[in-house]
């Protein structure tokens, strides 16, 4: 059925590859750098330690067909990962931890607010994603006041630097806030089994409501290795990986897409382009005429990968910050996914949305936070910290940022009939899973791929 050129090497042009390579005779896969992953890339120190973008933990999927190609790497060569039954998760909310979940246990505020905010949530109105014009109409009507201002409010100006009026009501979704914990988990069970608490209420362990879907992370090294099995697949399946090389044009005729001219000049000829990258470098290689009303911020995101000499105080396999004054927001704690045998590093993740500091000074204070929360002992000396700045990594979801980016996937579809938009230039995923289950579904469609 053609060619299919699929821009972007990330888990989604990956993915979208080994899918397309069933129902195209040839696939090109076009990636800027010097290797597929993206955001799935591992990072190296001087010492040669692993670090990922983030926290990276596998989780096999609801369906059999996906997890047959994500994780046939896996599957063939379990001597080199570890398996996990449950994602174990903390969080930090109001100076302590909570050691079994990555929502935020509203017990935490004072016993007088929590005693409001509960009575607020469960007598709270309702309104629907769709009814809410921004964060704060849906907060409010959802949770109530007090979690609205007391717990949303201040968290939003940490990690978005936005006020709730100014963004998309879902985005509380992306940073987990969508649910709390109560301190009574009889009444939070049965409130459970009510549809309208239950999206807004977690079992107070992770080790409630499992799914059965087996986890993984490599026993050595970083999330790398996943990439590297996928890149295999793809080869043996026939894709064409071509590394540092971008589409500079688009050619098109009569609504379709023919043509990608490559940076070097080259020209490729193709019936389907898949676009995983921007949008907006789309619609500028393909010439459409478009004004975009607003230009999209980004946080000023870094990754600090640190390492102490002595072990880490929780046992979880990484934590969410949700605390007002820190700067970090989230913690990968490595020894504890890595396979202990091989391991006897004391290494970390923290990364930051935004801070007034940067480099070894920022390094210093996320120490201190670390201690101060009680994820590190407090006599740990830092002996090894690395700066990774992502100013491209986390979007300030804002509803003209959200809108905006409808607008110009709605323009590209409307424009070219054989484009399909994925990954970064998907219209509403931004997590892996998402990406995933949005790229399987729309190249099956595409493809009649049965
Ligand atoms: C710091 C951070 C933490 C995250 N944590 C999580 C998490 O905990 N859980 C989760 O599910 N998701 C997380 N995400 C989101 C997740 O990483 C992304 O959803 C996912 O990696 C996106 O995959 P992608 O293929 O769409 O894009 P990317 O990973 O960005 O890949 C895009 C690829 O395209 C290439 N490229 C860019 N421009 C061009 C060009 N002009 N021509 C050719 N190639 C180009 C890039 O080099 C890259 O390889 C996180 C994101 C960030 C930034």
């Amino acid at each position: 059925m053609g060619s299919c050129i699929i821009v972007g090497g990330g888990i989604a042009g990956l993915f979208a590859s080994i899918l397309a390579s069933e129902k195209f005779d040839s696939v090109t896969l076009i990636e800027g750098s010097e290797k597929c992953g993206g955001l799935l890339k591992s990072w190296k120190n001087k010492q040669q330690i692993s670090f990922d973008f983030g926290t990276h933990i596998l989780s096999e999927t609801a369906n059999d067909e996906m997890n047959a190609i994500l994780f046939k790497g896996i599957y063939e060569h379990p001597e080199l990962w570890n398996s996990f039954d449950v994602t174990k998760v903390s969080n930090s909310f109001s100076g302590k931890i909570y050691d079994e979940a990555q929502f935020i246990a509203l017990h935490h505020l004072t016993e007088v607010d929590y005693k409001l905010a509960l009575s607020e949530l469960l007598l709270a109105p309702g309104r629907s994603l769709d009814e809410a014009k921004n964060l704060y109409e849906y907060a409010v009507d959802n949770y109530g006041p007090i979690i609205t201002n007391k717990i949303f409010r201040p968290l939003f100006q940490k990690m978005q630097q936005a006020e709730l009026e100014e963004l998309h009501p879902n985005v509380h979704i992306i940073f987990a806030f969508n649910r709390f914990i109560l301190s009574d988990t009889t009444l939070s069970k049965a409130l459970k089994k009510i549809d309208k608490f239950d999206s807004k209420l977690a079992f107070s362990s992770y080790y409630d409501g499992l799914s059965g879907a087996k986890k993984f992370y490599p026993k050595e090294r970083g999330i790398e290795l996943w990439v590297e099995h996928l890149c295999e697949q793809a080869k043996e399946k026939g894709v064409e990986i071509r590394l540092n090389t971008q589409v500079a044009k688009i050619n098109s005729d009569n609504n379709h897409v023919t043509q990608v001219v490559l940076s070097n000049g080259e020209e490729l000829n193709c019936s389907q382009l898949i676009w995983t990258i921007p949008a907006i470098f789309a619609i500028r290689a393909a010439g459409v005429d478009y004004k975009s009303s607003v230009k999209p911020e980004f946080c000023p995101m870094s990754l600090h990968h640190l390492v102490f000499d002595s072990p880490f105080l929780d046992k979880n396999y990484y934590s969410n910050i949700n605390e007002f004054d820190c700067d970090g927001f989230r913690i990968t704690l490595y020894p504890n996914i890595l396979d202990k045998k091989k391991s006897n590093l004391h290494h970390c993740t923290v990364e930051v949305l935004h801070s007034e500091l940067s480099g070894n000074a920022l390094s210093a204070k996320l120490a201190d936070e670390l201690k101060a929360l009680g994820y590190v002992e407090k006599n740990a000396q830092l002996v090894q910290s690395d700066e990774i700045k992502v100013p491209m990594g986390f979007p300030k979801f804002t509803n003209e940022f959200v809108n905006e980016k409808v607008r110009q996937v709605d323009l590209l579809n409307d424009s070219f009939k054989n484009m399909t938009l994925l990954g970064k230039a998907s219209k509403t995923e931004f997590f892996v899973y998402g990406i995933l289950q949005e790229t399987f579904d729309a190249i099956k469609k595409l493809a009649h791929y049965e």
